[in-house]
């Protein structure tokens, strides 16, 4: 298979020969023909499918050979991604695919100044990749206008309703033409999702190229079980003993990312973090110096979980472990990609053992443990296996506090707080319909 055999066009075809990509991926060889037509899609697709391709390329298409000239403030084709590094990423990309062709491309996303924004959205941009609130924001002020809009895409759609946008969207579909082909990009399907895609999508083609809620085969996973207090020193001894080279690891709160980051400088580490806190640039700028293999160790907070392609990562740390089991599958999609070989090591406290047996429970996987001979926990975490047993209890959780159950769990999915109690599984993802799901915290 060939992407001229597709139908793209010869300035595609050219783009793609100096990218290099020679042969369509799986997702691309189905969902480019389909969206050429005109058809609506629902894509189970992780990044690193080469999903982005799998949409731009047959938009770009269409917007290059059908419809009028771009209007001032109107947009043609908007796609719509969860964060800031996402949109910059699926943006660059489309940058390159669209390079010879007559046809204006732009992100816009939260965490920096709007009116530089609203200048380059006054010529009209034929594909624009935002942030549902940003968007928002930018709609309401009158400075993008969608009656020209004849495409949406919704990249990584589960992750904007775990992120609480459901309300932006619901805002951005109501100011949308109805006639508009629509394709919606999602890694896990719940019945969000699906209600989501019901109301969205018409008579659209579906296409699954990965199993689902699957890790990759290529990835070599294992826990360290460890006393919570004795994480720091473990990961510290661990990066000596293993000789760790470029790691992504992962912590609960943003809090937990700056102390470990501020420990391993302290002992002479080439560390640096990102999470919600910091401004945009800042963000960038750290993930822009790991991939450039600048720094050695970045500690991120789920919003570095999904969509960042890092290439040739060869070891993800969860120092905590996700509270949405999905993400531990989008965390240690990291490393392992495009067929290489990669590591996931977690290290695992007793408190965490319910979170543990989600992620068992939805990777089918029961995941082996290592004990590190200094660091055997005193708090023992409880056998589990991949039926979702936890084969001893654990310590019941200490009772929350009055007023904790006003806080949103979202909140401190990436915040400096951290809960009472030790979670359920999986709670994020009883956001209740997808018409009134509250915004939990920007990307
Ligand atoms: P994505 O899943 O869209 O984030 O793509 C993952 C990575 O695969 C990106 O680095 C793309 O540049 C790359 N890629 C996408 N499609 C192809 C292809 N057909 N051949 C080679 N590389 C590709």
């Amino acid at each position: 298979m060939t992407f001229a055999k597709l139908g793209l066009i010869e300035p595609l075809l050219r783009a793609l020969e100096r990218l290099d990509y020679n042969t369509p991926t799986p997702v691309q060889a189905q969902a480019i023909p389909a969206v050429l037509a005109g058809r609506d899609l629902m894509a189970a697709a992780q990044t690193g499918t080469g999903k982005t391709a799998g949409f731009a390329l047959p938009l770009l298409q269409r917007l290059t050979l059908e419809g009028a000239k771009v209007a001032s403030n109107s947009v043609r084709a908007l796609v719509l991604v969860p964060t800031r590094e996402l949109a910059e990423q699926v943006h660059a990309n489309i940058r390159d695919y669209a390079e010879h062709l007559p046809l204006s491309t732009y992100a816009v996303y939260g965490g920096v100044s709007i009116n530089p924004q609203m200048m380059k959205l006054r010529k009209g941009i034929d594909l624009l990749v935002a942030t549902p609130g940003r968007l928002l924001d930018l709609f309401r002020q009158n400075a993008v206008k969608f009656n020209q809009l004849q495409a949406l895409v919704l990249d990584e759609a589960d992750r904007m309703l775990d992120l609480g946008f459901a309300e932006e969207l619901r805002a951005v579909y109501a100011a949308l033409p109805a006639r508009r082909q629509t394709l919606l990009f999602s890694a896990t399907f719940s019945d969000e999702i699906r209600q989501l895609a019901a109301q969205t999508l018409n008579d659209p083609l579906s296409i699954e190229v990965s199993p689902r809620n699957v890790t990759a085969s290529t990835v070599k996973q294992w826990i360290v079980p460890v006393d919570k207090k004795r994480k720091p020193e473990l990961f510290s001894h661990l990066m000596r003993k293993q000789r760790w080279k470029q790691v992504l690891v992962f912590a609960k709160t943003r809090n937990g990312v700056d102390q470990l980051v501020e420990r391993l400088r302290g002992q002479g580490v080439n560390a640096d973090g990102i999470h919600g806190d910091k401004p945009q640039a800042t963000r960038q700028r750290a993930l822009d110096s790991f991939k450039a293999r600048e720094i050695q160790i970045l500690v991120a907070t789920d919003v570095a979980a999904r969509g960042l392609d890092i290439d040739d990562l060869p070891l993800v740390v969860n120092f905590d472990l996700p509270i949405v089991a999905e993400d531990y599958i989008h965390r240690i999609g990291r490393t392992g990609r495009k067929g290489n070989s990669g590591e996931a090591i977690s290290l695992v406290c007793a408190d965490e053992v319910q979170l543990l047996s989600a992620i068992e429970t939805l990777t089918r996987k029961t995941l082996p443990r290592h004990e590190e001979p200094d660091f055997t926990p005193d708090h023992k975490v409880p056998m589990t296996d991949a039926n979702g047993q936890v084969l001893k209890k654990p310590k019941k959780p200490k009772k929350p506090k009055e007023n904790s159950s006003k806080r949103s769990l979202g909140r401190w999915l990436d915040s400096a707080e951290t809960p009472a109690a030790a979670p359920q599984a999986k709670p994020v993802r009883k956001v209740p319909t997808f018409n009134t799901g509250p915004r939990k915290r920007k990307p």
